[in-house]
């Protein structure tokens, strides 16, 4: 059967979030003739509201420092973290592999450009070869206004990962936001800083309004690789939809799209890399295969992510695995906002606990997040009425910290708190504990109960129950003038006030089968001629979350080594 096309290209790379443009990048230089195509509006997906953050044991920036790690380390580390079976060990060692030499070809041949993150803890930095920094990077931040026009197709900074009261909306690195997030000793003068650089570009504002021209985090790893795709003349196509693959006896040869209501068909000569994110918008997909309960509402990640990858490649027998696992965090649903907010940095710092319906408290609010939902998944599965869950704080802790969109009362007192925000559903406060409780539906005893425990751990300093603020990585969210636990703090000033946390996620983690080459592997185990997969469309090679950037770290070398098979480049 032969197939009219509309366009011919060599590779088609499917999405435009981190591994999409480094594939596209690589497979240009391999000599490959690319066509990026993007579903919405706006270029970066879920990758450029991202943190950015990157985690490649033995990155050449960390090299550059000196710092005591290995391959064996590495190895060890992943091993010791990874569920029994839920890993593919050859995928393991082509990461650890792989992933500097990406870093290398990258930096040497394009904009995109990293820095080490020092002090950012692997998430289980006890375990073997586990570090307590120096493998994980963020970009280099860039000036927006280097992509010229294209700066106002780059999809913004979830608005948690930036400073944004009213109109402002200010940029900072994952370094600065830990002050600032936290409310770290530090955390005024830097405010300060970033801020008047920040109101006094006053030319921005004709420009582009209340944007940042400095961006940071994953709008500079995204703007850093759309500056490499235009020095490369790379079309990238917006408002263009894959809706279905085109296949003759097993072979992928093109895609059909959906172009501005127009159905066109586009032959891939060599290979058609799918890097189109997960299924976090897709309701039906999310309760077939996630653990309960479910909502897309409680997905921070992109709104037009909604599994396309799966159904395109539904007559490939392709495998699909991991389908129930997801990028977990708890998320707020907060009253007019379409995605989900991530509560991490402020259910980490010292000042709160988190409690079930019976007011009680169910794991540690300091450790990495998805080991937080995990746990908030197992228990609710025992019975638990866990999901969602309630964070508990008191005037202390709202007036010195950020909390959710909230910024500290000294900044945006309760008069300025959008009305609507004051529902049980997200936000509510009481002058006393047994008030709240009754507001919010939890059990009053319990809660009262929790919070005589949590004052006494504060004082002494060991939490007996969760072991909160015991290892690194709860620590580095913790405020170092807080003691003798940075991350425990007492509780006792009314009124109070309960923010509902959800079993949200920042993407799923479960998708197609990949081999060393990022071909898609069908049911036999077979790569399927001419489909390239990379990115959160893809089961996770790193599901327990070892470290920060454990998602765009796996996402880039995949999408690396999809474009170096396709074209038998040897870099
Ligand atoms: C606030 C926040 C902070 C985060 N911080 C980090 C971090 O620091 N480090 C980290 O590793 N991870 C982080 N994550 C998670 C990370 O951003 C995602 O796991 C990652 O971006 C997924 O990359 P992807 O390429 O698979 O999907 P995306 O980046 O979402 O890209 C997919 C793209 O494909 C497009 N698309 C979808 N369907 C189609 C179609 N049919 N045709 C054409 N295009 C299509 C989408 O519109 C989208 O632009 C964070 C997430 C959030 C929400």
């Amino acid at each position: 059967m032969s197939t009219n096309y509309d366009h011919e290209y060599d590779v088609i790379v499917v999405g435009s979030g981190n591994g999409a443009l480094t594939s596209a990048i690589c497979s240009h230089d391999g000599g490959a003739k690319v066509l990026v195509i993007e579903k919405s509006n706006q270029f970066g997906g879920t990758s450029a509201t991202s943190g950015g953050g990157v985690w490649i044991p033995n990155n050449r920036y960390a090299k550059a420092e000196n710092v005591d790690d290995s391959v064996e380390d590495a190895r060890n580390y992943i091993q010791s973290v990874s569920p029994e079976g839920k890993i593919n060990n050859d995928l393991i060692e082509t990461y650890i592999e792989q992933g500097p030499r990406m870093v290398d070809y990258l930096h040497e041949n394009s904009r995109v450009k990293y820095r080490n993150l020092p002090h950012y803890p692997d998430y289980f930095p006890d375990n073997p070869g586990g570090k307590e920094g120096n493998r994980s990077m963020e970009p280099e931040p860039i000036k927006g206004t280097e992509l010229g026009d294209d700066f106002k197709y780059l999809r913004g900074q979830h608005p948690q990962t930036a400073f944004t009261m009213g109109p402002i909306n200010m940029n900072f690195t994952q370094v600065e936001g830990q002050l600032l997030l936290g409310a770290l000793p530090g955390w005024k003068t830097l405010f300060a800083k970033l801020f008047t650089k920040y109101i006094l570009d006053i030319p921005m504002r004709f420009i582009h309004g209340w944007r940042d021209r400095r961006l940071t985090m994953g709008n500079a790893g995204i703007a850093r690789l759309l500056l490499s795709c235009k020095d490369r003349d790379i079309p990238i196509w917006r408002n263009t939809s894959m809706t279905d693959l085109i296949h003759e006896n097993g072979k992928v040869e093109g895609i059909i799209a959906l172009q501005n209501n127009e159905t066109i068909k586009i032959k891939a000569n060599k290979g058609v890399i799918l890097a189109s994110g997960g299924f976090e918008k897709n309701q039906t997909l999310r309760e077939k295969y996630l653990p309960k309960p479910t909502d897309t509402a409680w997905s921070a990640a992109n709104i037009h992510n909604t599994g396309d990858a799966i159904s395109a490649t539904k007559g490939l027998n392709v495998a699909l695995h991991q389908m129930d696992a997801g990028w977990w965090t708890t998320t707020m649903n907060i009253p007019g906002h379409e995605k989900g907010w991530l509560s991490i940095v402020d259910k980490s710092v010292p000042g709160n606990y988190t409690v079930n319906k019976n007011g009680h408290r169910f794991s540690n609010e300091s450790q990495n997040y998805v080991s937080f939902v995990t746990d908030m998944f197992d228990e609710y599965e025992k019975g638990n009425p866990c999901a969602p869950c309630y964070m508990i704080f008191d005037s202390n802790f709202r007036k010195n910290r950020p909390c959710g969109p909230l910024l500290q009362a000294s900044m945006q007192p309760d008069s300025r708190v959008p009305k609507e925000w004051w529902d049980p559903s997200f936000l509510s406060k009481a002058d006393t504990l047994e008030e709240l409780a009754e507001i919010v539906g939890i059990d009053a005893k319990g809660l009262l109960e929790t919070q005589v425990k949590v004052n006494e751990y504060s004082k002494t300093g060991k939490d007996l129950d969760f072991q909160r603020g015991d290892d690194a990585y709860d620590r580095y969210y913790g405020d170092p003038s807080v003691k003798p636990n940075p991350c425990l703090a007492p509780l006792s000033e009314g009124p109070f006030y309960c923010m509902v946390l959800y079993p949200g996620e920042m993407g799923t983690a479960g998708g197609l089968v990949i081999d060393t080459h990022a071909r898609v592997l069908d049911t036999f185990n077979q790569p399927i001629k001419g489909l390239y997969a990379c990115g959160n469309c893809t089961t996770a090679l790193l599901p327990k979350y070892p470290g920060p950037g454990s998602t765009l770290g796996p996402a880039m070398t995949f999408g690396y080594l999809a474009a170096k098979d396709i074209t038998g480049a040897n870099f």
